[in-house]
């Protein structure tokens, strides 16, 4: 790992967890849009700002994720009651 990877490298499920992507060629493009990106792109990332706000982030968000972190948690719930 490098200095500049995102701090949540080691732990990511994107990063550590096979069949987390639908395919190798989805996950080497977060990896290198986000993950171990340079000037801190990773903190852009919509699982590295739900883990950073709440301490975890559901597996169906992925760094590009368009949904609040707000209506992330409300899905979050639904999906758990
Ligand atoms: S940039 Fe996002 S997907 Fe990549 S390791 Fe960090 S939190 Fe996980």
């Amino acid at each position: 790992m490098k200095d500049h990877w995102c701090t949540n490298y080691t732990t990511c499920k994107l990063v550590n967890l096979a069949g987390f992507c639908k395919d190798e060629s989805t996950q080497q493009k977060y990896l290198k849009s986000f993950c171990e990106q340079t000037h801190k792109t990773w903190s852009k990332c919509k699982r590295y700002e739900m883990k950073n706000e709440l301490g975890s982030c559901p597996d169906f968000v992925f760094p590009d994720t368009t949904m609040t972190l707000a209506e992330i948690i409300t899905k979050f719930d639904e999906q758990n009651d």
